[in-house]
């Protein structure tokens, strides 16, 4: 299997032809070899039109739903990143390749280490990741905060609050919210005096987002 024309095909049917635009999500998406980022037994679906497991009973998100979540963070390559759910990787190394640096926390060890080796044999060593797995940890990095964007990629019940107090003045939070088994992606933009809008893109499902303003595990 050559998985550089597979690569190619997948961003010409499954993300292009859906309408995503930005250029620069499509090279990233071009560059980014995601079958890196799945467990070998899945290495020949990597470039299928569908999130996979990723052990853990979690998942890496469907193609198109990271090229779409990406180009509502409107990222220009001088922002600060914060990413909620590393998962894989495989996101994170889509947005470090866009931006200046990127801050990651995934609850979960051992996807966080295998996402670390990923992303440390692409040389992208504008990451930093966090292992959240204190039952009682707030969602976010308030030490690292603002953050310009913010990238949540589990289903929360309700936008949380702690992430809205972590956006910059100007920034972007994109993140999906609804019950357990269907989400709103929806794009929260803080403009220069505070203030909120929020609008709604795509139905999405997510594995749930765990801790406080999040679900209960
Ligand atoms: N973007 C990832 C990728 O490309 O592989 C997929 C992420 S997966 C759909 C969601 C991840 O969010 C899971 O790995 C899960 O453990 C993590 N997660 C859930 N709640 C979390 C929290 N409060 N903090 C950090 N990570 C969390």
């Amino acid at each position: 299997m050559n998985f550089d024309i597979s690569r190619k095909k997948m961003v010409q049917e499954q993300i292009v032809a859906r309408g995503v635009s930005d250029r620069r999500v499509i090279d990233a998406m071009l560059k980014i070899p995601r079958h890196i980022f799945v467990q070998e037994a899945f290495a020949m679906q990597a470039y299928s039109d569908s999130p996979l497991p990723i052990g853990e009973k979690q998942t890496i998100s469907q193609p198109y739903i990271v090229a779409l979540m990406t180009e509502l963070l409107a990222l220009t390559g001088t922002e600060k990143v914060l990413e909620i759910g590393t998962g894989s990787g495989y996101q994170t190394a889509i947005l470090a390749t866009l931006s200046d640096r990127v801050y990651s926390a995934e609850r979960i060890r051992p996807l966080a280490l295998r996402a670390r080796k990923c992303l440390d044999s692409l040389k992208l060593f504008n990451v930093q990741l966090r292992i959240n797995d204190n039952e009682g940890s707030p969602i976010g990095w308030e030490e690292a905060a603002p953050f310009d964007a913010i990238i949540v990629t589990a289903g929360a019940p309700q936008i949380p609050g702690i992430l809205i107090d972590q956006l910059a003045p100007g920034g972007r939070l994109v993140i999906p919210v609804g019950s357990d088994s269907e989400q709103q992606l929806l794009k929260i933009t803080k403009d220069e005096n505070g203030e909120i809008e929020s609008s709604v893109s795509v139905a999405c499902r997510f594995v749930p987002l765990i801790g406080k303003q999040g679900w209960q595990n």
